[in-house]
This record gives C-alpha cells, structure tokens and sequence, in this order.
C-alpha cells in the first residue's frame, strides 16, 4: 500500500511538472504561408528550389484545409488547431447580421472584436509559456486575445502590393534578424500570392507559372538566408497553404447563377452575403426561413444547407455566427445576388473534398525527416505539430499529433533517458518495498 502510493506521487510528479524548453527538443520555428497555393501547381513550373526541398525535408501529397476554404478562416484554423465553428472566424469579412455591418477582408486584421472569440492562437500559448513571438502578415496575427498581443506584429494594409520579389526578400533578411539577433522562437510570414494572380488571371494562366518561379525564387532565398544567419541547426521552417484554386465557370459555357431568380432577396432577407465566390450566407426575415430554403433548394449548380444540419464533417453546424441558411457552390460556379459584378477568373471557397481546394505543405529543419513523401492530411493537424517543435504544452484543440508526429525524427534521446529513469526507479521502490 505505502509502496504504491509512493510510486504514484513519484509518477505525478514526474508528469506534472512543466518541463523546460531546455529539456525538450524545442527549436525556433518559422511558418510561411502562400495564399491560394493550389496543392498541385508546382507540378507543370520548373521549380528546383522546390525539388530540393523533398529531398532535404518532408513534402504531403497535399493537404486539406477546413471546410471554409478561405483566407481567414483557413488560416485562424492552422494557427489555433480548432474547427471553424468553434474559432467563429466564419468569413473573410466581418459581418454582424443585426446591424447589417460588413468589413472587408483587410479591414478586419485588426479589429480584434472579429477574431477573439476565446481559443488562443498559437502566438498567445506560446508566449504564455515564455516563448517570443511575431506575425508578418499573418492573418489574426494583428489581433488582442484577452488583451494579449503578439509580441512583434506587422500588418497588411488595404491596397499594399502583393507581388514584390525585392520586399518578399526583405521580409525575409527582417524575420532572419527576428531569429538570430532577437531570438525570436516563432514567426508566422504570410505572402498574399499566388492567390491574386489566381483569382485575376485563373489557374492556368501563364501569369500563375510566372507566380510560382518567383515563389521557388523566394524559397530558395530563404534557405540561402538561414544558411547566412547561422540558423541551420536551429530554425524549423513549414511552408503551406490556406486553400486551392479552381477555375470560374462563365457564360457561354454554363449558365451563372443569379439567386434572385429564385427568390425575392429583398423580401426574404435581412441580411446576405451572396457577391462572394462559392460560399454564401444569408439571414431569412423572420418567418421566412423555409421559403428561403425550398427556393434555394430549387436551384441548380449549388446546395442549401440550413446551418444546424450542415454535415458534421464541415465542423460548421455550431457557429453563433453563422446566419442560418448557408448556400455552396458546385465547383467553378460563383453565386451572384442579382448581377454578375465580379470578375474573377478563378476562386476558392468551395466544398474542402474538391481536389482543387487542397493546398501545400512542406517542412524542413533540424527536427525534420529527409527525402520523406508524406500522405494527405487535415491541416486541422499542423497545430500539435507546431507545439510539439516549440516543445510547449497545446491549448485546446481539434488537432492529433499521432497524425503528423511521424514527419518528425526520432528524439533526440533526453526524453526517452528521463522516462527509462523513472521506470527503472519505480522497479527499484517497488522491489525495495515488497
Ligand atoms: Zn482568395
């Protein structure tokens, strides 16, 4: 009896003690993301910096972003590691369906009201556990959470250029300052290409191969750059995504879809946003919620969901801020309200299952197996993985280390010595006192 006791206090001392960074294998870590960066568009550009990286790191097949395909909401899902029903960052512009209140995408970076609905982005649990950390364009980066700011913060403005070779190389000589002069543990860098010549120019366009030599150009910059910061053995670097691209579908081909053809918007809604690419939400007057449905039912090229009934597998069905009706587009086809306004060429926001949806993951560093051809996974599972390399205890999320742990190497042993030194201690008591 006194044995055993002994034993279990030993064991929960031994688990619930924090351990310091010193003694896990946590390193600095960069993430990079490139808006729109389909999964497969390295596949027909000459992109060696791009090859070298598979044979140097671990590079997924492809990977699958959360159900809502968009900028801000895919990327506040990999920095949280939580659905986007339970961070509420449900759109790309801030909306309040009360007040009828839209804020455009780039609006939004700062206007914490927006992104601060209780799960910690990664910046934040970080820091909590003493880590320092920065956001360069990141999305929700510009953000308070409970008050807290990231520690070092650049945001985007409205109409700023997306496509400067000369500055992405700047930014990157700045985060490499960040790392090895500053230390810094983690930043996230967020670049808004190849998802404006995308959604211009299309998929296939000549513009878009332009795009991602330049992206291969800027990558191989940035290994140059680690090397010259003396941070080889010391910065993990992940690259990925936010969501696909697919091509537009216009008349002649297919008839577009004007929603107003099926119901009377005016009359039916208080509140839409409908003039946005593949994913539509609209709010029915009261009473209406089953004429606005049935309508919607009858239309062709999309589907209708009320929110509560949205499958599970979407992890939407219990956003607060969702409205209720939420219309997605078949592939290709844009929802319009009234007119045809946009002119896009290509877009996103579609059904996440889409093949043209799915996005890029790579991963390099000193943590990191070489030559290694990794199987699709949720983006969802890029947050465990992010803490387990800053070696910080997660947050609450929805992610599963068990399904990206095995991109990693080996431990490096120190661990492992301290648990086989528990056990042997344990067996030892436990001799000792039978
Ligand atoms: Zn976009």
């Amino acid at each position: 009896m006194r044995s055993e006791l002994l034993v279990l206090v030993l064991v929960v001392g031994a688990a619930g003690k924090p351990l310091s960074r010193a003694q896990t294998d946590g390193k600095k870590l960069l993430l990079v993301s490139f808006d729109g960066f389909r999964w497969d568009y390295d596949q027909d550009v000459d992109t060696p910096n791009m090859d070298q990286l598979v044979q140097d790191g671990v590079k997924a097949k492809y990977v699958t972003p959360p159900f809502l395909t968009m900028t801000s909401p895919s990327h506040f899902t990999t920095i949280t590691g939580r659905w986007v029903e339970d961070h509420e960052v449900v759109h790309n512009m801030m909306f309040n369906t009360t007040t009828n209140l839209k804020v455009p995408h780039k609006k939004t970076l700062t206007r914490s009201e927006w992104w601060d609905n209780g799960p910690l982005p990664l910046w934040i649990t970080a820091q909590n556990q003493g880590l320092k950390t920065a956001s360069y364009y990141f999305p929700g980066g510009g953000a308070n959470y409970g008050g807290q700011s990231v520690n070092r913060v650049l945001v985007e403005e409205s109409g700023h250029p997306d496509d400067n070779e000369t500055e992405w190389r700047q930014n990157i000589d700045t985060v490499m300052s960040w790392f090895a002069e500053e230390d810094f543990d983690l930043v996230t860098l967020y670049y808004g290409e190849p998802d404006n010549v995308g959604h211009a120019k299309g998929p296939d366009h000549p513009d878009r191969k332009q795009i991602i030599r330049q992206i291969d150009r800027t990558i191989g910059y940035l290994r140059e750059a680690i090397g010259r910061h003396g941070l080889n053995d010391s910065l993990n670097v992940i690259i990925t995504s936010d969501h696909g691209m697919t091509t537009v579908k216009k008349r002649p081909e297919v008839d577009e879809i004007i929603l107003n053809k099926y119901l009377n918007l005016l009359q039916l809604a208080s509140f839409e946003i409908l003039d946005y690419g593949g994913f539509g939400i609209l709010t029915p007057r009261p009473g209406k919620e089953q004429e606005v449905y049935d309508a919607l039912s009858n239309a062709p090229n999309l589907t209708v969901y009320r929110k509560h009934q949205m499958p599970q597998s979407f992890h939407l069905a219990h956003s607060q801020r969702l409205p209720p009706i939420v219309v997605v587009a078949d592939l290709g086809f844009n929802l319009n309200s009234r007119f045809i306004v946009y002119v896009n060429k290509g877009d996103h926001g579609y059904h996440n299952g889409e093949m043209d949806m799915k996005m890029i993951f790579r991963a390099f560093g000193p943590s990191f197996r070489r030559n290694l051809l990794f199987p699709p996974f949720d983006s969802i599972h890029t947050y465990p993985l992010m803490c387990k390399l800053l070696g910080i205890q997660p947050a609450l999320h929805n992610g599963s280390l068990s399904v990206t742990q095995s991109m990693l190497l080996p431990h490096d042993g120190s661990k492992q010595l301290r648990v086989s030194s528990v056990l042997l201690l344990i067996s030892i008591l436990r001799m000792f006192f039978s």
